[in-house]
């Protein structure tokens, strides 16, 4: 048998933001697409116009070719089987479900609003699961006729068995069953002629060719009306696959208001482009083995849709931030600094300073940039601190010990050049004073990092601060150390 060419699509509403459960979908789309030689379709839904939002199909385009999900067909590069947008395709449904009219699995229905609204009421009252009544079910042709001669306005509902159970198939939760009697004769084309979004994502997907649909799991409950819909033209089902939501907690789903919930939240708060894909990729589906970070190229290779969970992912903006770090720390040198200089700048304003400098004392330690402008602040101006920093028990440190070695220290530093102040020199200079004092290296350079950071933790020890800072500074924050511990 001939295997049909893998088509899969991405079909966001372009609502202003990526929020993460919908990148996600869209990457497990694509790795779906990929893995199998096929197509990375992407499809703009942007016929809810109250949701529409200016601009918000180029985020959808710019976060997509950010992340490296490079669609092979889409609104702004075309295909065969196009327009990639829905509200350009709006014309081409109703004949669709005017060819299910004709096999007996579509209808009329020429009920107006009021009446509508009476028979909910009563449903409501009575308890009862709003539906449609299905008045208009069993019309005759000749009254149909006579009304659509007439003029009056009319939507097209699709005829649900009356009873018996529709089976569907999704390759995460396997067979769904339900009855007949709970799936409502929803409408396909409204008033207006044109389709509702339940009618037109099955229509637009089997024009498409699409053969693996991901979509998030609040689409379950249509799956069984769609696929009537299917068998009713007579197409083949793709192949669904419905992903739990990306929860906060337990209880609630991870929301925009929770800050957090968007890519372009995560890209503001210091996280790598990469990084975040091999997080998101991880909500949800379990790699074989023990290794968690993928490159796209290799969660290409390495994802299945077996290892997908069933229960709601939690987000982790700890595990985030482990696997962010792990990437800036293999960023090259010279990519780091263009990406931390901006940061450091915003509390590091002195120009005297040794960027790339600070840059190669923070790459290893830097979990998101965000975090950097603090951890260097201390650069421009020695903050207030309390002199029970200098007491640190595994370098054996306490105030009067560190008082000591400070005093030592501050002529060694002195008695260096200007033109000598490098880390080099200080090293050599203080490891001499080290020697001739004959104490532990922390007895010395743990007082000289606190003297001169008033920090417990510091990009770099008190030598590399002291080569960074320069040595009028360095010296008179010694100072202020032995002042502040006599
Ligand atoms: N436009 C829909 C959404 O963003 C797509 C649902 C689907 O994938 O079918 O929720």
């Amino acid at each position: 048998m001939e295997m049909k060419k893998v088509r899969t699509r991405f079909a966001p509403s372009p609502t202003g933001y990526m929020h993460i459960g919908n990148l996600r979908t869209a990457l497990f789309t694509y790795l779906i697409a990929k893995q199998n030689g096929g197509d990375f379709i992407l499809r703009i839904e942007d016929t809810d116009r109250e949701r529409y939002v200016e601009g918000a199909t180029e985020i959808i385009y710019s976060t997509l070719r950010k992340c490296g999900l490079n669609w092979d067909e889409g609104p702004d590069i075309g295909g065969p089987v196009g327009p990639y947008i829905q509200s350009e395709r709006m014309g081409m449904f109703k004949k669709y479900a005017e060819e299910l009219v004709e096999k007996g699995e579509a209808y009329y229905c020429f009920c107006d609003k009021e009446r509508l609204e009476e028979v909910k009421a009563i449903q409501e009252a009575s308890g009862i699961m709003p539906m449609y009544d299905r008045h208009c079910r069993n019309l005759s042709p000749e009254e149909v006729k006579e009304k659509l001669d007439a003029g009056t306005p009319y939507v097209i509902r699709q005829k649900v068995p009356l009873d018996g159970e529709v089976t569907f198939h999704d390759e995460l939760y396997g067979d769904i069953t339900v009855p007949c009697s709970t799936l409502d004769d929803q409408i396909l084309i409204k008033t207006d002629g044109m389709p509702t979004y339940n009618f037109a994502n099955v229509v637009d997907d089997h024009l498409m060719g699409i053969t693996h649909v991901v979509r998030g799991n609040e689409y379950l409950a249509s799956a069984p009306k769609y696929e009537l819909l299917y068998r009713a033209f007579g197409w083949e089902v793709p192949v669904y696959i419905h992903v739990e939501h990306i929860m906060k907690d337990k209880q609630h789903k991870l929301s925009k208001r929770d800050g957090d919930a968007s890519f372009e939240d995560l890209i503001a708060k210091g996280y790598l482009t990469e990084a975040v894909v091999n997080y998101i990729a991880l909500l949800g589906w379990a790699p074989k083995g023990e290794e968690e970070i993928f490159s796209l190229e290799e969660l290409i290779k390495e994802f299945d849709i077996r290892g997908l969970s069933k229960s709601p992912a939690i987000f982790d903006p700890l595990k985030l931030k482990a696997i962010n770090a792990k990437y800036i720390k293999k960023l090259p040198p010279e990519k780091f600094e263009e990406y931390a200089t901006p940061y450091i700048r915003q509390t590091v304003k002195r120009t005297d300073v040794d960027i790339s400098r600070i840059c190669s004392l923070l790459q290893d330690r830097t979990e998101v940039f965000t975090d950097i402008p603090e951890t260097v602040d201390f650069i421009d101006s020695l903050p207030e601190y309390d002199t029970s920093l200098y007491c640190h028990k595994k370098m054996k440190t306490n105030e009067e010990n560190s008082l000591e070695s400070l005093k030592a220290v501050l002529p060694a530093l002195e008695s260096i050049g200007e033109a000598d102040w490098n880390e080099e020199t200080l090293h050599e200079r203080l490891f001499a004073l080290i020697g001739e004092m004959g104490v532990k290296n922390g007895l010395v350079l743990w007082p000289l990092r606190v003297a001169v950071s008033g920090k417990a933790f510091t990009p770099g020890g008190g030598i590399e601060i002291c080569a960074l800072i320069g040595k009028a500074d360095s010296v008179e924050r010694v100072k202020r150390g032995i002042q502040k511990l006599s």
